[in-house]
């Protein structure tokens, strides 16, 4: 067995470099960081092959004292940091004192530095951990650092290194995150003598995200601010329209410094929960703020995770307070060629009105079990509707079936009631129509709407379910004889172990033995569907999806496949009954522009495009 023995200071030294400089990026946060640190207003980079040849920062910070720079390079060697209680109040981007020890023993660094103060600088090189004699250095204040030949004695790290594309895109990526996590600060950037970007101190956040990610994003943010408090939260976010297909574009940041948490971006994501289609991930740029003491960034050697007291106030106040905004934005998806103005808004209803209770506890026409039970949609001169859709768009013989025709002897042009039992918006619409039993097409100020009848009652459903939820008045049916259903084992023990969950949401079910559940309650909203199918659908997500760490999320997650399973689909007539009432629980919905799954509801076509596609203007 060998002895056991010291590691020479050199062998330290590259273990250490091993865990934070793993590539050119690597070095140009930590001297970017040291320079904000330092105070930098102005910090100019240059690099030769991506960084691998040549990293050169130069700052205009407070500079190092000619006999500190030394300790500079020495490990755990720092200005930042005084004792273990600091660890617990860092304000300062770095405090390990083992950036520049860990570059200097993996390149040919030259270290330059003048403190304001003083009439001349010092200069340091360091040679894979080799310090040189101190000399004079006649350049401006502020530190000047060189760092070359990255690797140059770990072949192997040299190894690993990609091509001069993917290390300069680490390195934007590295400037991109500092540059938003530090407004105010100038930074130049460029690459084998070019220009990359030029951030001027001047720009304000959403110029500098322009300048990143391009005009189509900066011109779709919506900004966003938490009350004050212990907790803070501000930034911008993007329209639900600007998704993409990976989260790269959500950028988070703790008291400045950006970081990176699987929970938090949960919770930003799940904000868009409607307004995104599966697999589609929002944009934002978010900006936490928290007392120094209620986050540990000592948890990961770069520092780009980090360690919160109470990560689930967190992630309630970047869900609630994106949210918050998102709901308050028109955000109907607009059918364009060209990009046009978005619609008026239209008015909007607050979650708790009278005029809403009412509205909703009428009985839609689908809910109906018999004639006797008929109740007559109580408004009904909110919809022109002036003549059956017959007349106005009559089917072809071919196109009739007897489904068709008995559903075209019920239906009645709708009668105006005069006596409104509640008062309804100047409504934007003229005559509806139902096309290919799958859409809805309305006249408004603003063009034709077009929309996806599924879609738009799904919405309905699910805010009528979850509003009664949270007002504890979802009524529910109980089946006379509980349904006894068989489902594969996985199944049954999914079903059961979301028992609870499920019982919020009006499904009551009990283990029957083998692999056989009990439903003895159903939501009565849903029952235009079957029992046993809406809970098919929610085994069907607990089986397949992901569980939400949170319960509030995955009940909403829930409700959205058990209105989805129990909503009108295309394919479905509709009466104009049907119709109307589908179209007055629009004005009322929270959020009527997307199905809970973020598929949009409906699709304007301006007029002003409609009159340009015909040539008329
Ligand atoms: P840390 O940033 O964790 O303190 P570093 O190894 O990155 O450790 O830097 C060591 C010390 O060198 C810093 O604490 C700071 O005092 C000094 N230093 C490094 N870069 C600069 C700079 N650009 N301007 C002024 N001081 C610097
Ligand atoms: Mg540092």
């Amino acid at each position: 067995m060998p002895r056991i023995h010291q590691l020479p200071h050199n062998v330290i030294t590259k273990i250490a470099a091993g865990e934070v400089i793993e590539r050119p990026a690597s070095v140009v946060k930590e001297l970017l960081e040291n320079s904000i640190d330092a105070g930098a207003t102005r910090i100019d980079i240059d690099l030769d092959a991506g960084g691998t040849e040549l990293i050169r920062v130069v700052d205009d910070g407070c500079g190092i004292d000619a006999e500190d720079l030394p300790l500079a390079f020495a490990s755990h060697a720092t200005s930042k940091l005084i004792d273990a209680e600091d660890l617990f109040r860092i304000a300062t981007m770095g405090f390990r004192g083992e950036a520049l020890a860990s570059i200097g023993g993996v390149a040919q660094v030259i270290l330059q530095s003048r403190p304001p103060s003083e009439a001349s600088g010092a200069e340091l090189r360091c040679d894979g951990g080799d310090l040189s004699a101190i000399r004079p250095w006649g350049g401006s204040s502020g530190t000047r650092i060189e760092v070359k030949h990255l690797f140059y004695n770990i072949p192997v790290r040299k190894k690993f290194l990609k091509s001069v594309a993917t290390e300069l895109g680490h390195v934007c990526e590295t400037v991109t995150r500092l540059a938003l996590g530090n407004p105010g600060l100038h930074m130049v950037l460029r690459h084998n003598g070019r220009l990359v970007y030029e951030i001027p101190g001047s720009a304000t956040l959403p110029d500098r995200i322009g300048l990143f990610f391009g005009k189509d994003i900066r011109d779709a943010l919506y900004p966003i601010a938490s009350p004050r408090g212990q907790y803070q939260l501000h930034g911008y976010v993007a329209d639900p329209k600007c998704d993409r297909g990976n989260a790269k574009l959500q950028y988070l940041f703790i008291n400045g410094r950006w970081f990176r948490d699987g929970r938090l971006s949960y919770a930003f994501k799940d904000a868009y929960h409607n307004l995104l289609m599966t697999g589609r991930y929002p944009i934002g740029f978010l900006f936490l703020t928290v007392p120094p003491d209620e986050v540990d960034v000592n948890v990961h050697p770069t520092k780009s995770e980090v360690r919160f007291r109470e990560h689930s106030v967190l992630y309630s106040l970047i869900r609630g307070v994106v949210k918050t905004q998102l709901l308050g934005e028109n955000l109907v998806p607009r059918l364009k060629i060209p990009a046009v103005d978005f619609p008026s808004n239209y008015d909007t209803v607050p979650e708790t009105s009278p005029r809403r209770e009412r509205a909703e506890n009428t009985v839609a026409p689908w809910e109906r079990d018999s004639p006797q039970q008929h109740v007559p949609t109580p408004n009904t001169d909110f919809v022109p509707i002036r003549q059956s859709w017959q007349d106005v768009l009559p089917f072809p013989e071919s196109a009739k079936t007897p489904q068709r025709e008995q559903v075209e002897s019920e239906r009645q042009p709708v009668a105006v009631n005069p006596e409104l039992p509640f008062a309804l918006p100047s409504l934007p619409m003229g005559a509806a129509l139902q096309v290919h039993d799958a859409y809805l097409v309305l006249e408004t100020p603003d063009g034709m709407l077009v929309i996806d009848q599924h879609a738009l009652h799904e919405r309905i459903l699910f805010e009528q379910l979850r509003r009664r939820i949270r007002e504890g008045k979802l009524e529910v049916q109980r089946l006379l004889i509980p349904e006894p259903i068989d489902l594969p084992a996985e199944q049954a023990v999914a079903v059961l172990e979301a028992k609870e969950a499920l019982a919020e949401l009006g499904l009551e079910i009990e283990d029957f033995g083998g692999n056989t559940v009990l439903l003895s309650s159903y939501p009565t909203l849903l029952k235009r569907r079957a029992p046993h199918e809406i809970l098919q659908a929610v085994i069907d997500y607990l089986v397949t999806k992901d569980r939400p760490p949170v319960k509030e999320v995955l009940l909403d997650h829930l409700l959205a496949t058990m209105a989805c399973k129990a909503a009108v689909k295309a394919g479905d007539p509709l009466t104009q009954d049907e119709i109307a009432h589908l179209l007055m629980l629009r004005q009322m919905a929270e959020d009527s522009t997307h199905c809970p799954h973020g598929r949009p509801t409906s699709l304007l076509f301006s007029r002003q495009e409609l009159d340009r596609q015909f040539r008329r203007t």
